[in-house]
């Protein structure tokens, strides 16, 4: 059973359908609906779409050949590099349509989706193991309960399902916030480079944002336009994304068209739970993914990528660990679960926790995208696959060996 059909759920169920694992997927809202999100999907994202076999070639998705980063009067633009295992460019699509289509997919493959099922909590046996949830049903509100050898909880930042297991947040670890906000604009709607602007100020305290600002060029008329922070270290104190943005939209060329008359939406925010703030991540026959169990990146805010490529190695280890009779040794498979999420992300995350406790959350990223980088494509391509993850693995050049080689010295933190 999944709990939540955002990327994260959708995708785990997709993936346990096809590997012929009878699924059930629970969705509080029904689709389409709206979800807090930048819209932008890397190349790691795109891979996933394509692990998952959805068609991208199709009309509503919108290709980026890379960033545009911008900082300090400066600007430049970096392509995604050309990699053997990632492609080599980026996606964009409103989670009201990409949400509906992983779910179509998930549906499609086989998965039983329910909509507005609202799981209240987690149902166990004397010994505290997870059998099923307990939910709420339809306009009514009809209590129902649902039962299952493994429950995946992907149901996002709430963590709902993961909570009722009293398994809270590292409150160690940072969580961002973010706000986006739709504007129509011609002038920048079919940009081929999403444009992140790292030089912005939270107007109140006169400091630098710790976070950056993005114009994401949706190419049906609209951008996706906001800022994402994280808590400000000096102050202590979350950061006032809607000044921000109003400051930072001011700045902008009149004929983008980003004011007040062309907003297609309200403002709206949302916690950005980072780098692996919720363990563990399997447990009790619980398993969690995506959001729900805080694999954001420190380093970009991303999370798309992390919540779908999770939910793959998720299924893949459900589906062996099924294929063992009950106990000991189907236990033993899935405790592998954290330990391959451990492997792909841990040193990675560790490192962008300490860039934010170090610089970012105090200077924001303009040190980082100094004149002198902004100057070296050298630098800046190191830079650039750094902050997004995308390097191949094994390395087969001389800046996926450098990256690798940063994190291979990185202490292991603890599951
Ligand atoms: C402003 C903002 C901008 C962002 N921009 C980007 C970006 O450009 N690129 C990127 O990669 N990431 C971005 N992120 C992060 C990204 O949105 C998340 O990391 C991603 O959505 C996580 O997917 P998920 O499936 O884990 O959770 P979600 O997308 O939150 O999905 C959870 C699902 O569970 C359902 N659910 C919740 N509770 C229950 C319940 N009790 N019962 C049943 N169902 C439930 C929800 O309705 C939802 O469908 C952004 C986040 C924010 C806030």
């Amino acid at each position: 059973m999944v709990v939540g059909a955002g990327p994260a759920g959708s995708a785990a169920a997709a993936h346990l359908a096809r590997a012929g694992v009878d699924v059930l997927l629970l969705e509080k809202s029904g689709f389409p609906r709206e979800k807090v999100c930048g819209d932008g999907l890397t190349p790691r994202s795109v891979l996933q779409l394509v692990r998952l076999g959805i068609d991208i070639d199709t009309p509503g998705w919108m290709r980026n050949k890379g960033m545009r980063w911008v900082c300090g009067g400066h600007q430049v633009e970096l392509d995604w590099p050309r990699l053997g295992t990632l492609p080599d460019f980026g996606l964009t699509r409103s989670r009201h349509d990409f949400d509906e289509l992983l779910a179509s997919h998930a549906s499609a493959s086989g998965a039983r989706l329910r909509t507005h099922v609202k799981v209240t909590g987690p149902l166990t046996d004397r010994s505290g193991r997870v059998v099923g949830v307990a939910a709420v049903r339809g306009p009514e509100g009809e209590p129902v309960e649902y039962r299952a050898p493994l429950v995946v909880a992907a149901d996002g930042a709430s963590a709902r399902t993961a909570l009722g297991l009293g398994l809270v947040r590292d409150e160690r670890r940072p969580v961002a916030a973010a706000a986006r906000r739709y504007y129509r604009s011609e002038a920048r709607t079919h940009d081929p480079y999403l444009e992140l602007w790292a030089d912005l100020r939270c107007p109140r305290t006169g400091h630098d944002l710790p976070g950056y600002g993005w114009v994401f060029p949706l190419g049906d008329g609209r951008v996706n336009v906001g800022l994402g922070a994280l808590p400000q270290q000096r102050r202590r104190r979350p950061v006032d994304l809607r000044a921000a943005l109003e400051h930072w939209l001011d700045r902008l060329p009149e004929e983008w068209g980003l004011r007040e008359e062309n907003a297609d939406s309200p403002l709206r925010s949302a916690p950005l739970p980072m780098g692996l703030n919720r363990r563990p991540q399997y447990g009790r026959g619980l398993l969690l993914v995506g959001d729900s169990a805080g694999m954001v990146s420190p380093w970009s805010g991303e999370g798309i990528a992390q919540a779908m490529e999770a939910a793959e190695v998720a299924a893949e280890t459900i589906a062996l660990a099924l294929a063992r009779p009950a106990g000991p040794r189907r236990e033993h498979a899935l405790h592998q679960y954290p330990v391959e999420i451990q492997r792909r992300w841990a040193r990675y995350f560790r490192l962008g926790d300490l860039a934010g406790d170090l610089v970012l959350s105090r200077f924001g990223f303009r040190p980082v995208l100094h004149p002198r980088v902004m100057a070296s494509p050298r630098l800046l391509g190191v830079l650039a696959r750094l902050l997004t993850h995308v390097s191949d693995e094994p390395a087969q050049d001389r800046v996926d060996a450098l990256l690798h080689g940063i994190l291979r010295l990185v202490p292991v933190p603890r599951r």
